[in-house]
């Protein structure tokens, strides 16, 4: 049997990337998962590895409370979706500060709140939120935005980690370096005038890990796996970097 087998997990944003890489990583180890998204196109294909979907748009604080009711007993929810936002306190909007915290914080917040009182009820369960490497760990070049939320994702699962400590949930986050998902080339593109072309603004990026490449989704997975695996039974409230050496 998997490291995961007999748990059921739930994963926002599986359509694409981290998200997408894990909901097949736990499907491996043997979990029944939930692929939520807000594009529902980006789940559905996932049906033909065993993998349960539904459309999900973490902003619908009703949907979320339905998903969460519907999915019936969650033992591990990871909280991924997130935006990175490219701005620096000078061009950052006000808009782009309530949809950031919208999304990046008060999301993982309302999803942690919906899974709760089961995990409670069943005495046990793992929560496990994707922060960054870019957050109270390390600032970086125009992630004004992006490193405030992230650094109150690191925040969050400190406290609900300390609050429930003793009732047998575990609640840890991620803080990866740059990875090689869709929204990544986003960004790239973005930043191709700037540095010139495409292809300075993609080694941009990866001259930022002192390994010299991309992290890998499934190199994310992995991690995603570990914290809810029963060999981290005594890891909670940490801010766990995987980075290529970024922050070293
Ligand atoms: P991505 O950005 O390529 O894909 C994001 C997915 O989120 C898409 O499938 C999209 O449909 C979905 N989504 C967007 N808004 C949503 C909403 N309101 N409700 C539900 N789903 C929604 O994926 P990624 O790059 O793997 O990023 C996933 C997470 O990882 C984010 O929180 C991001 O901040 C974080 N992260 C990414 C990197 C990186 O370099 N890619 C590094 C560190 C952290």
């Amino acid at each position: 049997p998997g490291r995961l087998a007999g748990k059921r997990a739930l994963v926002t944003a599986a359509g694409q990337g981290i998200g997408r890489a894990a909901a097949l990583a736990m499907a491996a180890e043997g979990a029944t998962v939930i692929a939520t998204d807000r594009d529902a196109r980006k789940v559905g294909d996932l049906a033909v590895r065993g993998i349960l979907h539904q459309p999900l748009d973490v902003l619908d604080d009703a949907a979320v409370e339905r998903a969460a009711k519907q999915a019936g007993q969650i033992d591990v929810l990871f909280n991924c979706a997130g935006f990175v936002h490219q701005n620096t306190i000078l061009t950052c909007t006000d808009d782009d500060w309530d949809v950031a915290f919208a999304l990046n914080v008060r999301a993982m917040w309302k999803m942690a709140r919906a899974v709760l009182p089961g995990m409670i009820e069943r005495g046990g369960g793992v929560i496990v939120n994707m922060a960054s490497a870019c957050s109270s760990v390390k600032g970086a070049p125009n992630r004004f935005l992006y490193g405030t939320t992230k650094a109150a994702v690191i925040g969050l699962t400190k406290s609900i980690a300390t609050e429930y400590v003793a009732q047998g949930i575990r609640c840890n986050c991620l803080c990866p370096g740059t990875v090689d998902t869709p929204s990544l080339h986003d960004r790239i593109a973005a930043n191709a005038t700037a540095a010139g072309s495409v292809e300075a603004a993609h080694a941009a990026f990866v001259a930022r890990q002192a390994m010299g490449r991309l992290a890998t989704a499934e190199e994310i997975a992995g991690l995603v796996v570990y914290l809810a695996a029963p060999e981290s039974t005594f890891v909670t409230g940490q801010a766990i970097v995987i980075d290529g050496g970024w922050t070293l």
